[in-house]
């Protein structure tokens, strides 16, 4: 189940609206903090594209499971 639109909010806001990312391996300093829009929310063309990721990998309903990642760091991700 993906996350709820509530949760997904709830983080977009904690996020400020930029790349929550912290993962060492991806070549951004230690936060990403990638800048993103609202509206790009799963486009993957725009530089300003982002999706709520789920850190557990179970979705879970719950905002600390739900991390904002810009498109690269979902990249990154998908293919390691
Ligand atoms: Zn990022
Ligand atoms: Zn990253």
């Amino acid at each position: 189940m993906p996350f709820s639109e509530y949760i997904v909010k709830q983080a977009w806001r904690r996020s400020g609206g930029r790349c929550e990312c912290i993962r060492t391996t991806h070549g951004h300093s230690r936060t990403c903090r990638k800048k993103l829009l609202e509206l790009y929310r799963g486009d993957d063309e725009s530089d300003y594209g982002w999706e709520a990721h789920s850190k557990s990998g179970a979705y879970l309903n719950n905002i600390a499971d739900c991390e904002i990642l810009c498109w690269d760091c979902m990249e990154e991700l998908r293919y390691l």
